[in-house]
């Protein structure tokens, strides 16, 4: 026999779900930055420009995001510069999107490699994005995991929602820069990069702070992912 707190509890969920659905929905939209652009080449090596990489990343992104009904827009869809600030509006107009920009490494050290995420400091949900794209990249490729690290990057301070920008690899790094030239491993780090997002949009609303829980009494995680 249900308690009259069970049946309090579905007349809370009768009248939060439409929220809570409308808010998944909300959060099924990603903006994919392609680093550089234009007259900024972003790193160079052997004639290879870092702005080429990023694009042909985000491309392949979009593809398998969109493969599996989400929808998606890029900062930049050809060769051309996009002032930071530019790049975070993009996003900012499409309420409760996920934004990732896409760059790759290069150090005046060719030793050094491996694959970073950055988040805004102080930012819970920059964290929380950017240890499920980390986590996906680190699971399935073999390099040094550099891990997920806060900076104050112009174009993640300016952005309003969930953000990250992910360092995919180091060009000045011999065996890493022929790696990132590859199809290939563009098309491993898409098909990662891409799981990490739809993983990470699947998290309820009531974990995006700024915004009230919408569910406060004892009930079964929504979210395979909690
Ligand atoms: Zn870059």
């Amino acid at each position: 026999m249900p308690s009259s707190r069970h049946y309090y509890a579905i007349w809370v969920l009768t009248l939060l779900i439409p929220f809570y659905t409308a808010s998944a929905q909300d959060r099924g939209h990603f903006v994919l930055d392609p680093g550089h652009g234009g007259k900024d080449p972003g790193s160079q090596r052997d004639g290879m420009n870092e702005k080429n990489l990023t694009l042909d990343l985000a491309k392949r992104i979009r593809k398998v995001l969109a493969g599996r009904g989400h929808s998606v827009t890029l900062t930049r869809e050809k060769d051309v510069y996009v002032g930071l600030e530019d790049r975070a509006a993009v996003a900012n107009r499409i309420p409760g999107c996920i934004f990732v920009s896409l760059h790759f490494n290069s150090h005046a050290n060719r030793s050094v490699s491996g694959i970073e995420t950055f988040y805004w400091p102080g930012s819970i949900e920059g964290q929380r994005l950017a240890s499920y794209v980390q986590g996906e990249l680190g699971r399935r490729i073999v390099t040094r995991n550099r891990g997920c690290k806060p900076e104050q990057l112009k174009v993640l301070e300016a952005t309003q929602g969930p953000a990250v920008l992910v360092e995919c690899g180091f060009i000045s790094n011999r065996w890493e820069f022929q790696r990132c030239c590859s199809s290939w491993f563009k098309q491993v780090l898409a098909e990662e990069i891409a799981q990490a997002l739809i993983r990470y949009q699947k998290l309820p609303k009531n974990q995006i702070p700024g915004k009230p829980a919408i569910i406060a009494i004892p009930v079964s995680p929504v979210s395979s992912d909690l």
